[in-house]
């Protein structure tokens, strides 16, 4: 059975499919934390488990992750983009 994953963003309703992924929460305690932090998951409920919030690949500017290996300055390394919501228009951030 497939669960229906939905990005855990605030107003971002985005789910796996097309050319946007979901990704999961990083493994590492520390970079969680740092991930938690960003996403500020108003949305999520005290019955949701952390082991199933998702992130999409809009947040992040290379469009995914980076990888664990990878140095913890990287663009990547916690999600940035659009985390106030979806962008009304593209257009007008300058
Ligand atoms: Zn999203």
């Amino acid at each position: 059975m497939v669960t229906r994953r939905v990005c855990c963003v605030d107003k971002c309703k985005n789910t796996n499919s097309g050319c946007v992924k979901l990704f999961a929460l990083p493994k590492d305690s520390l970079r969680r934390q740092q991930w938690l932090g960003k996403l500020k998951l108003r949305k999520l409920r005290c019955n949701t488990k952390i082991e199933h919030v998702r992130v999409c690949s809009i947040h992040f500017v290379t469009g995914k992750p980076a990888l664990p290996y990878y140095p913890s300055n990287h663009i990547d390394w916690v999600p940035t983009c659009f985390l106030d919501g979806m962008p009304e228009k593209l257009g007008d951030k300058l």
